[in-house]
């Protein structure tokens, strides 16, 4: 709908008595400000039809010269909501007429059927933003929510731009392509572009953090054949450098729009693309292809969407995020494109079977046409053992390490695997039976990515969401130490204990740093629990090597033996197997026409494609990185 139709939606609708001063396309909503919200609240009907009549979501705010001072309003606030909410911090974010209220519970910060929200506006004129505290303190998440309103003027302009762009008449397109951009045969570095005449949107843009050499490392967005500032839309599945490692590269080059991603996809980013700028120099001996400032200004231009919600991102292409079981916040994305031309399907990573995290993928969605599916465990011989058996096996190798005197040390993601061993882990230790009592030391950005999970227990399982709620959270179990960057001799020379370090596939960071310290000690055991890459160093040991060239920090090169116990455990990963990945497709409705194979070693992508095609009878294909596929 165009933005002047918009206007004379909102003007037929609005009773005179509410003055409406101002009405703005902002981002995804419309927002209408008006000078006497007391009569807007009057006719519960009328927020019902706006949004029926505009098909988006619409806020209703207070003219700016209607606010209450903010001190007052502060002092109001806390009157009105109970002091049981444990309110941590409250901004105001006078360009939105909004105020940001932090607490521990929200749920009485908001009241029954948003009882308290309406009080707070009514009699303050701001909107309040109600957001959760996370019970472990996140520096990041402070970061983010204080920028958030502290560049309010900037984010104002930018919202309103691209809401400009989104309402427009919709032009009608007669072809979509997508083109390969990165993570096709491979993983690491996913890329896709879809493009129609009128709209170009990204989704996923990742690196491969295992190597500094740029034609491997980043995807091949110089082929894309335009300019980034043509670019409509950035859309992220999920937080990992895989698949949004090399986003604030786009803002240093000429890319203004915005990101689209969850909210705990947000702050992810945030927090692991400031990391890779200290660990790109120091383990790949790489300078970051971005600045501090790159990832700066991709945070303020995202706009975060909850599953489910249908949004408009450009004039023709509704976009739906669904949950996708991986990590915190990981959606597959379904794309909508002009009025029913195509429906397509992008799963990211996805889980389609059991963790202690999160729920499965979903499999319901209103059309699908393409599916692009990813395949890391899709070859015929990817398939994991018993769950419970896994996790029964992981125990005993660490309880028989310990029993000679040794340590373990799991190498894991900070986001994912090292959540749900932590989770495996905090079971066992619970129960008293097991026997299991040992210290388990989080370490590097274990901590402060367990702590984001806490601001968003809804996107947890119901039992653990439960668990944060009431103050029992499994992240902050008394097994859980943190280590800090210095002690970790210490740790390694005291008693036994396991250690959960980043990265997953030691390709630098702590873990790296623990192996050099355990490795030669034949007490000590090294568990694998996720992926490792081919061109990695956990892939070499696992596989068997002994002795590992290194350079040590006086240029010499000398030789670490792996005199530890090496061990794989699977059945941790995030990633479905190859009876989910059929399984999922065989649940998927409806049943695509065509499925693209993609995040996956070469083999893998070809073999599983095969067996998809055979399964359901239609076509599906592994393609290459820089193929060009028309959909429509
Ligand atoms: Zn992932
Ligand atoms: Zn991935």
């Amino acid at each position: 709908m165009h933005y002047k139709e918009i206007e004379k939606v909102v003007n037929d609708i609005m009773p005179e008595k509410c003055r409406v001063t101002k009405v703005e396309a902002e981002g995804l909503n419309i927002v209408i400000y008006v000078k006497d919200i007391r009569e807007f609240y009057a006719n519960d009907q009328l927020i019902k039809q706006l949004a029926g009549s505009l098909r988006k979501k619409v806020s209703v705010r207070v003219d700016a010269s209607m606010l209450m001072d903010m001190e007052e309003a502060k002092k109001k606030i806390h009157e009105i909501v109970s002091e049981d909410a444990q309110i941590s911090e409250i901004m105001f974010s006078p360009e939105f007429s909004e105020v940001h209220i932090e607490a521990l519970k929200p749920g009485l910060v908001i009241g029954k059927g948003g009882t308290i929200l309406k009080e707070i506006i009514t009699s303050t004129g701001w909107s309040p933003v109600v957001l959760r505290m996370p019970t472990i303190p996140s520096s990041t998440l402070k970061g983010i929510r204080k920028s958030m309103v502290a560049d309010g003027e900037e984010r104002k302009k930018f919202l309103i731009s691209v809401g400009k762009r989104i309402c427009q008449n919709a032009p009608q397109s007669e072809w979509v392509r997508a083109v390969m951009l990165g993570a096709f045969r491979e993983v690491g570095r996913s890329c896709t572009l879809v493009q129609t005449a009128n709209s170009k949107i990204l989704i996923d843009v990742g690196i491969n953090p295992v190597t500094g050499e740029p034609s491997k490392a980043y995807p091949y967005l110089d082929m894309m054949g335009f300019s980034l500032d043509k670019l409509d839309a950035v859309i992220v599945t999920h937080g990992h450098m895989d698949h949004m490692g090399f986003v604030p590269y786009l803002y240093a080059y000429g890319y203004e729009g915005p990101v689209y991603c969850t909210h705990p996809t947000r702050d992810l980013m945030g927090l692991l693309q400031k990391d890779y700028l200290n660990l790109a120099k120091k383990s790949l001996g790489v300078d970051p292809p971005y600045t501090k400032k790159d990832i700066q200004n991709e945070l303020k231009r995202v706009i975060p969407v909850e599953y489910g919600e249908v949004v408009d991102i450009t004039p023709e292409i509704k976009m739906t995020l669904y949950n996708a079981g991986h990590i915190i916040g990981s959606a597959m994305v379904h794309l909508h494109i002009g009025e029913g031309l195509h429906n397509f399907v992008h799963t990211g990573d996805m889980k389609f079977g059991y963790t202690k995290l999160f729920d499965p993928a979903n499999t319901n969605f209103p059309r699908v046409e393409t599916l692009f599916i990813e395949s890391t465990y899709g070859g015929r011989n990817d398939i994991t053992a018993n769950r419970r058996q896994m996790e029964d096996r992981l125990v005993s190798i660490i309880k028989e390490t310990a029993q000679r005197g040794g340590k373990t040390l799991i190498p894991v993601f900070a986001v994912g695997r090292s959540q749900e061993i932590m989770l495996v882990l905090e079971d066992y230790y619970r129960r008293e039976e097991t026997g299991f009592d040992l210290p388990v030391y989080i370490d590097g950005m274990v901590l402060e990515a367990s702590a984001i999970h806490t601001a968003y227990p809804e996107y947890l399982r119901k039992n653990v969401e439960r668990r944060i709620l009431s103050n029992n959270s499994p992240f902050e179990s008394p097994m859980i130490k943190v280590a800090k960057g210095t002690d970790r001799k210490e740790i390694v020379d005291g008693e036994p204990c396991v250690i959960l370090a980043p990265s997953g596939m030691l390709t630098g960071g702590p873990s790296v740093e623990y192996l050099n310290l355990m490795a030669e000690d034949e007490r000590n055991t090294l568990v694998f629990v996720g992926y490792q890459s081919p061109l990695s160093l956990g892939h070499k040991i696992q596989k068997g090597m002994k002795e590992i060239p290194l350079t040590g920090e006086d240029g010499k090169t000398k030789v670490m033996n792996i005199n530890m116990r090496v061990e794989t455990v699977e059945g941790f990963s995030g990633h479905s197997d190859r009876h989910q990945l059929m399984a999922f497709l065989k649940n998927l409705r409806p049943t695509p026409e065509r499925v693209f194979t993609v995040h996956g070693d070469w083999g893998k992508t070809e073999d599983l494609a095969r067996s998809m095609g055979a399964m359901i009878k239609r076509e599906a294909r592994a393609p290459m990185n820089l193929e060009a596929i028309r959909l429509k």
